[in-house]
């Protein structure tokens, strides 16, 4: 019984995967067609150009050894040194980094970065872990991908189940084998390691800045408007502080058991001080809703910050939100964003929304490269300036090519790794 059940969840995986690249291939094929180039450039750019396969022998604390399985995927490094997180998870698997490393070089290339793609991720539970355990996995890794990575080849970065913690241990391993002090080998440091103010909020902040400008394109307050957030984590959490912060009333959010609905506007202040580290909240109350419910509430604008695939055919038509937001990786399948499209909802794509943390890992790079730290306003007013001009020049994209604003960000956001693979003879 349980082993149907984990073959069926694998399946599940695998399925989703599958969709992933297969629906991320569809809108780069459909950008570069709009942009008029030829079928090579999509036979290069649909796949990353390297995978690595590596086994990690770890000694476990009960004295036997278990070997895990890791990757890392360089997408096209044709305009810089590829970049992406680490993720440490169950469902890793090649197909998944692949896709994902090719997301990172749409990303990079939405905020005008000198960075390709990357994705790296370990088979493992890092919930079943200790603490010697995950140390030994983390530096494991690293030496056994040492000589594909480095910080002017390809620089990791925190992802699912990774820290600033993980991120200092593979620093210093790097650093060990390469035999001087690299900050720059890694992004998502302690500050004390040379990580970048700002980074833990960077998704959130990039997230707030797209849905000020989303507002103002569709002349809506942000004060006083009422916004549902799904997912109360990392991303969720900061979101719901920053909106409440300007003004907006959050009248919903969500975590994995159920979700809370206040017309009048949930008290966020209390809600983020009894989350646990896991972004769960709901758990504490009785009079909850269903995440299905919450995604049809009635309210202004809708972020979804927690899971993949929320939102489908089954539900777009009943989306009552004008302006939706995706701080979550593929929150919305590709029938859905053509039925809210349809519907006249503007809808920001996560490629565009959630760019804010890759944006924040390059401040990291830069300050590690010259040597010389930036404060937090000054990291943030950064932030806001690449945010708002990638915005505008996805949004002015989308009016004047007469195209949705997914397809007007993959526009953007590949335009760049194309001309730089022409100019280098690639294609
Ligand atoms: P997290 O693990 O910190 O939080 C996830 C939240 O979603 C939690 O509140 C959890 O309870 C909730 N959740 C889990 N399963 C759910 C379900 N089935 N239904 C409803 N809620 C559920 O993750 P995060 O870092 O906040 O990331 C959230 C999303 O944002 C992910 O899609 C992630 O890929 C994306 N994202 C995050 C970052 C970042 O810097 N944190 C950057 C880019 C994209």
């Amino acid at each position: 019984m349980v082993a149907d059940h984990k073959e069926a969840s694998k399946k599940e995986e695998n399925e989703k995967n599958d969709n992933i690249l297969t629906s991320t291939r569809t809108v780069i094929k459909d950008a570069l067609d709009k942009l008029g180039y030829p079928d090579e450039v999509y036979e290069l750019l649909k796949d990353s150009l390297r995978i690595l396969k590596v086994r990690i022998p770890v000694r476990m604390d009960d004295g036997s050894i278990k070997v895990f399985t890791g990757y890392r995927a360089q997408h096209n490094d044709a305009v810089g040194p590829t970049k992406g997180g680490v993720r440490f998870h169950p469902n890793v698997n090649e197909d998944e980094v692949n896709a994902l490393a090719i997301w990172m070089s749409i990303k990079a290339g939405i905020v005008d970065l000198p960075y390709g793609g990357g994705k790296g991720g370990i088979i493992c539970d890092p919930r079943e872990m200790s603490f010697r355990e995950l140390e030994s996995l983390s530096r494991g890794y690293i030496r056994a991908i040492s000589q594909f990575v480095g910080p002017t080849k390809d620089i990791p970065a925190p992802d699912v189940f990774t820290n600033s913690q993980i991120m200092a241990w593979m620093m210093d391993e790097y650093s060990r084998i390469d035999e001087f002090n690299n900050p720059g080998f890694i992004t998502g440091k302690p500050i004390v390691l040379g990580g970048s103010h700002g980074r833990e909020s960077a998704t959130a902040k990039g997230v707030t800045i797209c849905i000020e400008e989303a507002a103002r394109k569709r002349e809506l307050d942000l004060k006083g408007s009422r916004i549902v957030v799904q997912g109360f984590g990392n991303a969720g959490s900061f979101l719901a502080k920053f909106l409440h912060e300007a003004g907006a009333k959050v009248v919903g959010i969500s975590d994995a058991y159920g979700a809370l609905h206040d017309p009048e506007g949930l008290d966020i202040d209390y809600l983020l001080d009894r989350r646990d580290s896991f972004g769960t909240v709901t758990t504490l109350f009785h009079n909850t809703i269903s995440n299905k419910e919450l995604l049809e509430l009635d309210c202004d604008i809708l972020v979804p910050a927690a899971i993949g695939n929320q939102i489908t055919a089954d539900n777009a038509h009943k989306i009552k939100a004008g302006i939706i937001v995706e701080a979550a990786n593929g929150p919305t399948t590709m029938e859905a964003t053509k039925i809210l499209n349809e519907r006249g909802k503007l809808l920001v794509p996560d490629v565009l929304a959630s760019s804010g943390g890759i944006t924040v890992s390059y401040f990291e790079w830069v300050q590690n490269n010259q040597g010389y730290y930036w404060t937090e306003e000054e990291v943030e007013e950064r932030l806001h300036e690449v945010m708002t001009k990638s915005f505008d020049t996805i949004y002015h994209t989308a009016q004047t090519r007469r195209v949705n604003m997914r397809l007007a960000a993959y526009m953007v956001g590949v335009r760049k790794m194309a001309e730089a693979s022409r100019y280098r003879g690639w294609v």
